[in-house]
């Protein structure tokens, strides 16, 4: 296990800046997911970390050893580190059992310790049996299995996944996520995990990094980053949100179109008077249902008539428009809760639900902006 730092990370790609200047700590053991758009600078990062880019600015220190700087890189080959990608790359011209041992007859392993090594690797990811097949005769999933296996067997210090599960259908993407985790609470290898699917980050990671336009946005674990997101990019980005502009009238007020909100969620560096956005996600909207609050917790309490219903499968989503406003506020409920368009519903929104944002030029044109992602 090793801890990671990156330290003034930049990298430019001819004249346009892919990486601006990224610092980040990973500790020993953590697996943490780098999350953005295309784009953002995810791929770049790891392939830095991996040692096939080197930065133009900045460096990257492993263990207290500098691994990566502008004039001082450690080949890919010298970093005890593996990678897994999206395409799997394995070969297909060996068994599965060859592939994975593939690294240890590089590293000259002797014949009883490789297929004990290999076997316990097969193991791991549930393949003993399939040892004999060509990857042509596996399918994805079990494909993805074998760069699992053939990456932990060299015992890495560090290991790297760039979007390992993008070529799974649905289903079988949290299966392996799910395998991904155990194998990572059993190993406690540091990982450093690219995606864009914030399911994935949010499943996987003890810590999430957001980023953005080669910048880091925000680092927390994924409660941090959901619940309390500090820019109205890192709230939408993470997961759907109604987003109101306003204005903070208190230390603990929002007014919205006229609206007062209470709230008691603050991001940092925003003062009263200032112009903000207020977060609120579907689910903290809760439909004639005091009872669902908590003992104790304080909600703001509306008045609104449903506009729109759709019914989903696992839940409805319901748009509604709040009383004596022009605001729209998009709701989610358990599919049994049904609501006919034009009723009329008490809506409650727990104070605490209500995550207070700083303005961006954007959201100030638009009272209401639902982000679907
Ligand atoms: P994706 O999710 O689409 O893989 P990403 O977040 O991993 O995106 P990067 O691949 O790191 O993004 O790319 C960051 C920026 O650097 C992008 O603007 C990309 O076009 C640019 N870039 C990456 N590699 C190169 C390259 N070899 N030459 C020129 N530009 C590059």
């Amino acid at each position: 296990m090793s801890s990671i730092v990156f330290e003034n990370l930049t990298k430019y790609f001819q004249s346009s800046l892919a990486l601006d200047r990224l610092n980040l700590e990973v500790k020993s053991g953590e697996l943490i997911t780098l999350l953005g758009p295309s784009g953002c600078g995810k791929t770049t990062t790891l392939r830095m970390l991996a040692g096939f880019i080197t930065p133009d600015e900045g460096k990257i220190i492993v263990d207290d050893r500098i691994i990566s700087a502008p004039k001082n890189s450690l080949p890919p080959e010298k970093r005890n580190m593996s990678m897994i990608f999206q395409s799997y790359a394995i070969w297909p011209h060996l068994t599965v059992f060859e592939n994975v041992a593939f690294g240890l007859r590089l590293r000259k392993v002797g014949k009883k310790e490789l297929s004990d090594r290999v076997a316990q690797a097969l193991a791991l990811v549930h393949l003993e049996k399939l040892a004999h097949r060509y990857p042509s005769e596996l399918s994805g999933g079990q494909q993805q299995r074998v760069s699992l296996a053939r990456a932990v067997v060299v015992e890495p210090q560090i290991l790297l996944l760039d979007e390992p599960l993008s070529n799974l259908d649905a289903s079988l993407r949290e299966a392996m996520r799910n395998e991904i985790l155990t194998l990572h609470k059993r190993l406690k290898l540091t990982t450093v995990y690219v995606t864009h699917d914030r399911i994935e980050a949010l499943a996987l990671a003890d810590r999430v990094v957001v980023m953005k336009a080669g910048k880091i946005q925000q680092v927390g674990t994924p409660e941090e980053i959901y619940e309390h997101p500090n820019t109205e990019f890192v709230a939408s980005f993470i997961g759907r949100c109604n987003l109101l502009s306003g204005k903070l009238i208190s230390r603990n007020s929002v007014e919205v179109n006229g609206m007062l909100f209470r709230v008691a969620d603050i991001a940092k560096e925003i003062g009263v008077g200032d112009g903000v956005v207020l977060c609120i996600r579907p689910h903290a909207v809760i439909m004639n249902s005091a009872h669902y609050l908590m003992d104790g917790e304080t909600a703001n309490s509306l008045g609104a008539r449903v506009e729109h219903c759709e019914y989903l499968g696992e839940f409805r989503e319901y748009t509604l428009k709040l009383d004596k406003s022009n605001l729209s506020l998009c709701a989610i409920a358990p599919p049994h809760i049904r609501h006919q368009p034009n009723s009329l519903v008490d809506i409650s929104i727990p104070i605490a639900s209500c995550r207070v944002l700083p303005a961006e030029v954007k959201s100030a044109k638009s009272p209401y902006v639902m982000q679907k992602v």
